[in-house]
C-alpha cells in the first residue's frame, strides 16, 4: 500500500535496493523519453529538500533526460520529474509494497 510505504523509516531504506527496484520497475527504460538506455535514479524531491531514497521518490532517467531535467527545472516541475516538497501519498499512481 502506498500509505504504509511512506511510513518506512528512513534508516530501514537501503538506497541501493531502492535504486535497483526503481530500475526494475521501469524495465531499464527511461521514464521520460521511453528509450531503452542506461538509466540513473533521479530524485524527484531532491535530497537537499528532504527527499528520500525510496523508490517512490526516484525516477529512472537516461543521461540525456537527467541532464535536461536539472537544466530546465521549470519543465521538470510541470512534467512531474521534480517536486518542490514531499508529495501526498495519493500523488503516486503506481502500486507499491513495502515488503
Ligand atoms: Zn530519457
Ligand atoms: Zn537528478
Amino acid at each position: 500500500m502506498t500509505q504504509s510505504f511512506f511510513k518506512v523509516p528512513k534508516e530501514k531504506c537501503d538506497p541501493q535496493t531502492e535504486r535497483d527496484w526503481c530500475h526494475a520497475r521501469c524495465g531499464h527504460v527511461c521514464e521520460r523519453c521511453g528509450m531503452r538506455r542506461s538509466v540513473h535514479a533521479h530524485h524527484v524531491l531532491l535530497r537537499k529538500h528532504g527527499g528520500s531514497d525510496l523508490a517512490a521518490n526516484l525516477k529512472a532517467l537516461c543521461d540525456e533526460c537527467h541532464r535536461e531535467v536539472h537544466a530546465a527545472p521549470g519543465d521538470a516541475y510541470r512534467e512531474g520529474f521534480l517536486r518542490r516538497r514531499f508529495p501526498k501519498p495519493g500523488d503516486f499512481h503506481y502500486e507499491e509494497s513495502t515488503e
